[in-house]
């Protein structure tokens, strides 16, 4: 019985089972067992479990906790369940819910491989123990170097650039070009960006302390905090809306954000998108900043085997196509097409010289940066 209260954001865990009737969801949790807080009460918490729990260790299945969620997860675990014979029953939370989730659950997690994006939270998984170390010729072949955990704890499947956005009107021809620039006093009371409890920021700043050094990476944050257009608030979208709206002139986001609002049929994203141009930063540099979606196969995972032969399939071709292209974000196995709408981004500079997992080791650091420089 668990007794924790789990305090991610509200949402449906979802239990899918490809083995009984087909493709049959099932959504165990409703708004009915959130807690007043919004929270999970112990009760919904059990329930999604017993889900678990009712298939630990059985054989030719694997249970995967997801950070992400998409309509589209259905036809990557089935195809997986069609290239291996392997069924998944997967829930669903935030990063963060999951990670409070497995630790509660200790041994006795019914889960055999974490899914959740940014360094950061993977790093924060590997902190508390939860994953062991793969080492697999398919993965270690197959994924960069610089974007999977040097233990093997950890593997990113795809990866996502942190933007800088300008509203076009208002900025013209003379934008920021790099991270760096968005500290220049030139831009001051005119920078959008979210929250430092945020961990793309977090992990973003990290980047910076490797790349610019510690001292650096501070004046950075204090000249970023100087230019901010109001107090840090809202997610990477609103950043993107208050740009549209003149709040400010320049913002930051993570690529996918913007490729949603290019990709909806709703006709005030596309008022939005139509104010509003990309920069991929730093392109005569390091490159722009990237995190991953990862995933590790859990420590007290029954059906090891099972699991690697999960993160070997995200890797596969067919694999890397559905997993990028279900959040816009870019493959990392090369040669594998990415979703028209970022197309024409796929030819961008990335950095692939800091290795992500080195985010994580200094998000301690950057939040402490942070917090000195008045970054709310
Ligand atoms: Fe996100």
């Amino acid at each position: 019985m668990l007794t924790s209260r789990f305090s991610g954001p509200s949402r449906l865990i979802r239990y899918f089972d490809w083995s009984a009737q087909g493709a049959v969801v099932t959504a165990l949790m409703s708004a009915l067992l959130m807690g007043a807080s919004g929270g999970w009460t112990a009760e919904g918490a059990e329930s999604a479990s017993d889900v678990g729990a009712a298939n630990k260790g059985e054989a030719g299945r694997i249970s995967v906790y997801s950070a992400r969620h998409y309509d589209t997860d259905e036809a990557l675990f089935a195809a997986f369940e069609k290239a291996t014979g392997i069924g998944v029953d997967i829930v669903e939370a935030g990063g963060d819910a999951l990670l409070e989730r497995l630790k509660s659950e200790g041994d006795n997690s019914p889960c055999d491989v974490l899914l959740t994006v940014d360094a950061g939270r993977l790093r924060a998984a590997e902190d508390a123990g939860l994953f062991q170390p793969v080492d697999s010729d398919v993965l270690n072949e197959r994924i960069p170097q610089h974007l999977r955990h040097p233990d093997g704890l950890w593997f990113g499947f795809s990866t996502r650039a942190r933007c800088i956005y300008v509203n076009r009107e208002a900025v013209g021809s003379d934008r920021p070009q790099t991270y760096e620039d968005l500290a220049d006093p030139k831009w001051k009371d005119r920078v959008l960006i979210r929250s430092s409890s945020n961990v793309y920021n977090q992990s973003l700043l990290a980047s910076l302390v490797i790349n610019l050094g510690a001292e650096s990476a501070e004046a950075w944050a204090k000249g970023v905090v100087e230019n901010m257009a109001r107090k840090p608030q809202g997610g990477d979208t609103d950043q993107l809306r208050a740009l549209a709206a003149g709040e400010g002139d320049v913002a930051v986001g993570n690529s996918y954000y913007f490729a949603r609002l290019k990709a909806s049929d709703k006709q005030e994203d596309q008022e939005v998108v139509s104010k509003i141009d990309i920069v991929f930063p730093n392109q005569d540099g390091r490159g722009a900043h990237v995190n991953v979606s990862g995933a590790g196969v859990v420590r007290g995972s029954d059906n090891v085997e099972a699991a690697v032969r999960f993160l070997e399939f995200l890797a596969s071709r067919e694999g890397q196509t559905r997993f990028a292209q279900q959040n816009y974000e870019f493959p990392v196995v090369e040669g594998v097409a990415t979703d028209p709408i970022i197309e024409p981004w796929a030819g961008k500079r990335f950095d692939s010289t800091t290795p992500v997992a080195e985010f994580g080791r200094l998000g301690r650091e950057a939040v402490e940066i942070m917090d000195r420089v008045g970054w709310r």
